[in-house]
């Protein structure tokens, strides 16, 4: 007998071709298989979606084409995670094929039925697990009054959790607790941690190394991350979906991953924006994951220092409508207890253009010759963000796109970070000739250069060597994605700021992120008021958990803790969100960002999606966003549907021009998610209608964000 099944392949951004598409079997294959099927003619990775015989019944089966083959040795998928993936298209507003096949590792798809047998074969024999005796919980800290108190109330409660602890306050050991006290009632059981950016927390994959790997084996701990190989993703994939592998660790990619098992769900630093993710599907990983954990039953524990204001508000009490439960450990551990003084420089009152105002200068000249470290960061690298003729007015623009392009000293280059369109600097104005172009502003290379110069007679103390009997010059590193860009670089790098070889380290936003630095004890913001009077609503919100977790960074070893300082420049010292950070007080500036936000009915108190264009130009970009919105009042249930629906009108994105492609993008805005839904899934019709109809239509593209983090 021949069976009808509904397989689903990956399919283009704008096919429309969304559904499953049918194949003739032998086998009644469940759904959740693995299978090959042809389509025109290549043969490809599909999911069976729907049990046999359930899909495509008007279609005689003798009318199909024959499926290949399923996957041999894997088990189906689970019906916990289609209904994700089905989740995950429909809210996000992408087709089921390309999440699904999206969520699959690559190398799936690309090896053949043979080669994928024998990296089974492989992984069946490394999976064979130890047999080792635990490791006594003796060896083990005792936990803290607060941890404890955590711990005990997580086990307690169903959750969704909300765990609201300092940096430094010990949720690293909270999360480690948690993932084994659940393998310790229940040793099948698997954990999923996700982390904002695994490539800086190689000390949290170690951790959790050390902690499991002799208890459950090699295999215990995985990582699932975008900077592993095709191959290494796959094996972690196959060690997750088997159930050999007890811990998932990844980045927000992760969430997909299959899980027969699933029981706890961790979100570390969940506040992070790279949970978010930019391109296809535009989901956020920690929404998912609260999802997800309520779909299969899963604990689900989010945890940051400077929650989002979405988790925050969530976590209010119950009586004021709360969902999740909030867990608070509001003090840093042991000897390390002191949080940094916060101090704030009044620019108004320095030297006029001065960089590093003379009391921070003194301050770091200071702690380089007691022998400690200072870590200095400003978010902006390269040497200076434009070049300038004062003759003529030029500026060093980018051709491609309506950016500067940055003077990299170094290379002598002039680079587009939006393009990476890159010249050798000229020599002269390319304009006028004059040969006097001067670099404005700074950037992180210019401040390494800047500071050199400072501290040029600056003396660190400990080694009193011959050749320099006064003690060695001060060492200065920087730390930025162009010092980083090799592969291992920042692990080496990093690796030289922990065993003391750097007195200042000087760098970009990627330092201020959750490093575990021993022996900071000042850490300054060159330019904290960058994003105070952005346009962007959650600008504040961003730099405020920015600047906390700079401060966190600050005297975490106990011996330096006491008299750990936290530097801010800024010519709004009595700003708000600067009171607040001298305080340490997350909750005062939350509460006074969600009565800002309440009062204008912005997130969490609307809900918003963004549609963005791209086109030739900005005329066809807008045109088709306008089209579209006027095609909505067009649509069956047009009215119905727009009832609780703001269309705002076309503008232009902030980076309006990137590589010669016009951006524009138009936000749509509902009191209510569920309103919000129904009308993004109607409109897409529309969309797809609009875009076929439109000029220029070849080169237009378009997206839709729900939930949009950047507007
Ligand atoms: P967080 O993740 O909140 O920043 P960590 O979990 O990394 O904090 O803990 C900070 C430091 O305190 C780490 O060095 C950790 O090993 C240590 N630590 C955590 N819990 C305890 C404890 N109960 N007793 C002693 N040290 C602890
Ligand atoms: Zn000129
Ligand atoms: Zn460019």
């Amino acid at each position: 007998m021949t069976h009808c099944l509904s397989v689903l392949v990956q399919t283009p951004a704008h096919s429309q071709m969304a559904g499953a598409l049918s194949y003739r079997s032998a086998l009644p294959l469940p759904a959740g298989t693995l299978v090959r099927v042809p389509l025109g003619k290549r043969e490809i990775l599909g999911v069976v979606w729907d049990a046999p015989d359930v899909a495509g019944q008007d279609i005689a089966p003798d009318k199909l084409r024959s499926m290949v083959g399923p996957l041999d040795g894997l088990e189906p998928l689970t019906p916990a995670w289609r209904e994700l993936i089905t989740f995950t298209a429909s809210y996000y507003q992408r087709a089921v094929g390309e999440v699904a096949l999206a969520a699959l590792p690559p190398q799936l798809r690309e090896l053949s039925t043979v080669q994928l047998a024998r990296r089974l074969k492989r992984h069946a024999k490394a999976a064979v697990a130890p047999n080792v005796a635990g490791t006594s919980a003796s060896d083990q800290a005792v936990l803290t009054p607060e941890q404890m108190l955590a711990l005990q109330r997580f086990e307690a409660e169903p959750g969704p959790f909300l765990l609201f602890g300092a940096t430094g306050s010990g949720k690293t050991e909270v999360y480690l607790r948690c993932v084994q006290r659940l393998l310790a009632s229940e040793p099948q059981a698997q954990a999923m941690v996700m982390v904002p950016e695994i490539n800086l927390t190689p000390q949290l994959e170690a951790r959790f190394m050390a902690r499991f790997n002799p208890l459950f084996g090699e295999q215990a701990v995985v990582s699932l991350h975008s900077g592993m190989s095709a191959a290494q993703r796959l094996k972690s994939w196959l060690a997750a979906h088997s159930g050999a592998a007890r811990i998932v660790l990844g980045t927000r990619m992760a969430v997909f991953a299959s899980l027969p098992r699933l029981r706890l769900i961790i979100v570390d630093e969940e506040h992070d924006p790279s949970y978010k993710s930019g391109e296809g599907a535009r989901y956020s990983a920690r929404d998912l994951a609260v999802y997800r954990g309520r779909l299969e039953g899963a604990k689900v524990l989010l945890g940051s220092a400077t929650p989002s204001l979405e988790s925050w508000h969530h976590s209010r009490p119950v009586q004021e409508g709360g969902r999740y439960l909030r867990l608070e450990m509001p003090s840093r551990i042991g000897a390390a207890a002191t949080l940094p003084l916060v101090r704030r420089v009044d620019m108004n009152h320095q030297p006029k253009r001065c960089v590093i105002a003379p009391p921070l200068l003194a301050a770091i000249a200071q702690r380089v010759a007691c022998g400690e470290q200072s870590l200095i960061f400003l978010n902006r690298r390269g040497y200076a963000p434009v070049l300038h003729c004062s003759d003529c007015d030029w500026k060093s623009e980018c051709p491609h796109c309506s950016a500067y392009r940055v003077f990299h000293k170094i290379d002598r280059t002039l680079r587009c970070h939006h393009c990476g369109y890159t010249e050798r600097v000229p020599r002269t104005c390319p304009a006028c000739g004059n040969p006097d172009i001067t670099a404005m502003g700074r950037g992180t290379e210019r401040l390494e250069e800047h500071l050199a110069e400072l501290l040029a007679d600056v003396r660190r103390p400990n080694s009193v060597s011959e050749q320099w009997p006064q003690g060695e010059p001060v060492r200065i590193a920087r730390i930025d994605a162009d010092s980083t860009r090799l592969k291992g670089e920042l692990t080496v790098q990093l690796a030289r700021v922990h065993s003391g070889e750097v007195d200042v380290l000087v760098g970009t936003q990627m330092i201020a992120k959750g490093h575990d630095f021993r022996r900071i004890t000042l850490v300054a913001a060159i330019n904290a008021d960058s994003a105070l009077f952005s346009s962007d609503f959650r600008a504040p919100e961003r730099l405020f958990s920015l600047l906390m977790q700079a401060t966190g960074r600050a005297g975490r070893d106990a011996d330096v803790s006491g008299h750990s300082e936290m530097w801010l420049q800024t010519f709004h010292p009595q700003h708000p969100l600067f009171e607040a950070l001298k305080r340490h007080d997350y909750p005062a500036f939350a509460a006074g960002q969600l009565a800002e936000r309440l009062q204008a009915a912005l997130p969490p108190f609307s809900f918003q999606a963004l549609v963005r264009a791209e086109a030739r130009t900005q005329v066809i970009a807008q045109g088709f966003l306008s089209a579209a919105s006027a095609g909505a009042t067009g649509m069956a249930d047009g009215a119905a549907l727009l009832q609780h629906i703001s269309l705002y009108p076309a503008v232009p994105m902030s980076m309006q021009r990137v590589a010669n492609v016009e951006r524009a993008q138009m936000l749509i805005e509902s009191p209510s998610r569920a309103a919000l839904q129904r009308f993004l899934t109607a409109w897409q019709v529309v969309l797809h209608a609009t875009r076929l109809q439109a000029e220029g239509k070849g080169l237009l593209r378009w997206a839709i964000d729900v939930d949009p983090l950047l507007i």
